[in-house]
């Protein structure tokens, strides 16, 4: 598939660069971008104004999306739009779900409506939630897309990818675990940062708690989603050991709310960049983005949107930011890791920011 997609982008820079001398129809620029893109592996996080959906696309050209964002259209059509549009993706080849909040699943019906969805993956629909009164209501849609298409996640299992070409790194997505349990997906380590002193939070008894995390690995490059996971069970991914290692991308948990991102987390984790998908008003939490400022490895912090409420100085530097209006035009962040996965740049391409960042050679 890849080979082809790449014999196609050549033959077409070909066929565009011949033709262009003899026609004034000569437009290189969108070729040129196909033909570097190819063999990266490539990720979107797509605003759904505080919700969840982020897009992961092999260089074999499949697809893996985490998270649907809400119901009613909106993010539906926005994830549509990106992957048809931007990823040139035919059908969503994955889709996972991290838990059972309608920010998170509440557009996949939907979305199925756009684009074909082949396998979905989540840890099982409860029975009831007791967070959510209208529950068996909210989840029917997503039930009913879901038949025959669904498999279980289980801890340490991974997701059934293409063989990538020959000569690229290995490609592995990896589930830590769910509903509280978790597995080493590294040699487990002695974390960095003293478990000793560590401070909870009140008990979360929502499914945010349950949330599904993962770790995608490709060579050196590593990327971790923890979903809506909050506070205290944040801290059973590192203490005693850290299980997931360091990484060099951190998806800001629970859209940078300050019941989550406890700075254990993020200092044993250690990442180069993190990306926040919070909306102009929920998550960028200030204590958030003080753990972010004050974690010596983050070396950009970006965020979906600039947070606009009454505490609007806990925000990241304005190149980072998406979106910086409340009514905004849904601009995306992406993520393109080198063939090699040695090196990787986050874009906005709506404002033109680009940044290439060397990934860690050890986890
Ligand atoms: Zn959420």
């Amino acid at each position: 598939m890849k080979n082809n997609r790449v014999l196609f982008a050549s033959l077409s820079l070909a066929a565009v660069l011949f033709s262009g001398f003899a026609t004034p129809l000569f437009r290189p620029a969108p070729v040129k971008e196909l033909a570097v893109t190819a063999a990266n592996l490539t990720m979107y996080w797509i605003d759904t104004e505080g919700g969840a959906a982020t897009l992961l696309v092999t260089p074999a050209g499949e697809s893996v999306l985490i998270d649907t964002g809400n119901p009613g259209g909106r993010d539906a059509e926005r994830i549509f739009q990106v992957a048809r549009n931007v990823a040139g993706l035919k059908q969503i080849d994955h889709l996972v779900t991290t838990h059972w909040h309608i920010d998170h699943y509440g557009g996949a019906a939907e979305l199925a409506q756009k684009i074909p969805i082949i396998e979905v993956i989540d840890k099982g629909v409860p029975a009831s939630l007791p967070e959510d009164q209208n529950f068996a209501r909210n989840i029917k849609p997503y039930q009913d897309m879901a038949v025959k298409k669904r498999s279980l996640i289980k801890p340490n299992e991974t997701i059934k990818l293409q063989r990538l070409a020959k000569g690229l790194p290995n490609l592995t997505i990896r589930f830590v675990g769910v509903d509280k349990k978790f597995v080493a997906v590294t040699k487990a380590v002695k974390s960095a940062e003293t478990c000793e002193n560590a401070t909870d939070k009140a008990p979360d008894t929502s499914d945010n708690a349950n949330s599904t995390v993962l770790v995608m690995d490709y060579g050196p490059f590593r990327f971790f989603d923890g979903g809506d996971l909050t506070w205290n069970i944040e801290k059973n991914l590192v203490c005693p050991d850290n299980l997931v290692g360091t990484v060099d991308v951190f998806q800001v948990n629970h859209h940078g709310l300050d019941q989550s991102n406890n700075p254990l987390l993020i200092k044993n984790l250690s990442p180069t960049v993190s990306i926040m998908n919070n909306g102009t008003r929920k998550g960028g939490g200030p204590e958030t983005i003080t753990t972010l400022r004050n974690t010596p490895s983050i070396q950009a912090a970006y965020q979906l949107h600039k947070n606009i409420r009454v505490d609007s100085q806990f925000n990241t530097q304005e190149p980072y930011i998406a979106n910086l209006e409340e009514n905004c035009k849904a601009n995306y962040i992406k993520l393109s890791v080198a063939p090699d996965g040695k090196k990787y740049t986050v874009s906005i391409p709506a404002t033109n920011h680009q940044k290439t960042f060397t990934t860690k050679t050890v986890h």
